[in-house]
């Protein structure tokens, strides 16, 4: 069975700043979980300190019943048995692919090191790269050979800081549905820090939330999606229409909002609905995918909606909206 990695109300300070604080976060076995967050929001650090990198200021981190961190202890990283995996590779450059991934493994024997990393080098669909040097390898290729190096000496859990950013978007989801199937088959904790929501989404079985250094939700990736706690999170989450209690247009909302309150609904929670008596005029309608991007101007309001290409409005159409309430959101604002 596989150990949590817990934090508990960890804080790392540099001078007075507080870059982490409070946090408390569960990793549980055999779940990816995205740390997701802007510039600066103190994602890293936050690895570092599970890593070893660095040592905390208050709280403590566990790997089940041992204890790795506490405010005068830190458990060294290369003792810690958590792979990492960087955005740069960081591969050893003299090394072939099949040595990389063997690196780790020098306590197994020669003969078991060298059959150990065949194996990743498979899973990985690296079987023809074996005795590739990395700047043999593309970008993709790197990746994939870090991740197996970094799986292969059998990690009690693995932290992952912005792993697939650095990839040609092409080769993106390819090597990253390759690399998380793997790590998700090794049933060990997993930490991906991203700033990317649609990453997040994509990937991740829980996602954590962290702004200027704080928690602000964790759980299942879904429930953050449908449920977020506030405006801040649901703008987290990819982008959002947000309009004010006293701003509403006539009917939109469907439901009463409180004054002081303010709406908030994702792009395809904006339905086309010719039955609805609420009218918006479509300002600009772009194609995105397979999916079509409509601005709308509802009395004088601004809505972004998201709808199939085949039913999309041409710009300048008036058509019917109702909004769907399992994505539209009111909080009190900040602000009122
Ligand atoms: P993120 O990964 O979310 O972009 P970081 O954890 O890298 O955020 O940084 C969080 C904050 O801590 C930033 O404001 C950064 O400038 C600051 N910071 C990071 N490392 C150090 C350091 N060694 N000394 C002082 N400030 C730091």
């Amino acid at each position: 069975m596989s150990a949590h990695l817990i934090a508990t109300h960890v804080t790392r300070r540099y001078g007075p700043t507080a870059v982490v604080e409070g946090v408390s976060l569960d990793l549980e076995p055999g779940d990816i979980t995205a740390l997701l967050g802007g510039s600066g929001a103190g994602k890293s650090t936050l690895l570092r300190l599970f890593a070893g990198l660095e040592p905390l200021d208050e709280g403590e981190i566990r790997l089940g019943g041992q204890l790795l961190s506490r405010p005068g202890k830190t458990v060294p990283a290369e003792k810690r048995r958590i792979g990492l995996i960087f955005q740069d590779f960081a591969l050893f450059p003299h090394l072939t692919a099949a040595q990389n991934v063997a690196f780790g493994l020098k306590s197994r024997g020669k003969e078991a090191a060298r059959a150990i990393a065949a194996e990743w080098l498979e899973r990985l669909g690296l079987t023809g790269r074996a005795d590739a040097f990395p700047h043999e390898l593309s970008g993709g290729e790197q990746q994939r050979v870090a991740i197996a190096r970094a799986l292969a000496p059998e990690p009690a859990a693995i932290l992952m800081d912005e792993p697939f950013s650095g990839l040609d978007p092409a080769l993106r989801g390819s090597v990253r549905d390759t690399a998380l199937a793997a790590i998700r088959e090794a049933g060990i904790p997993a930490l991906l820090v991203t700033h990317d929501p649609t990453e997040a989404l994509e990937s991740a079985d829980c996602i954590a939330i962290l702004q200027g250094g704080c928690l602000l939700q964790q759980g299942k990736a879904a429930d953050v999606y449908m449920k977020p706690e506030s405006a801040a999170i649901a703008a987290a989450l990819g982008p959002v229409s947000r309009i004010r209690a006293v701003d509403l247009p006539e009917g939109l909302a469907g439901q009463a909002v409180p004054a002081g309150a303010e709406l908030i609904v994702r792009p395809e929670g904006v339905v086309q609905d010719e039955d609805s008596p609420v009218r918006a005029r479509v300002t600009a309608s772009q194609l995105t995918g397979p999916l079509c991007r409509l601005l709308l101007d509802c009395q004088g309001r601004a809505l972004t909606a998201l709808v199939p290409r085949i039913t999309a409005p041409q710009t300048g159409a008036d058509i019917g909206i109702r909004l769907d309430p399992a994505l539209t959101f009111i909080f009190q604002s900040a602000d009122s």
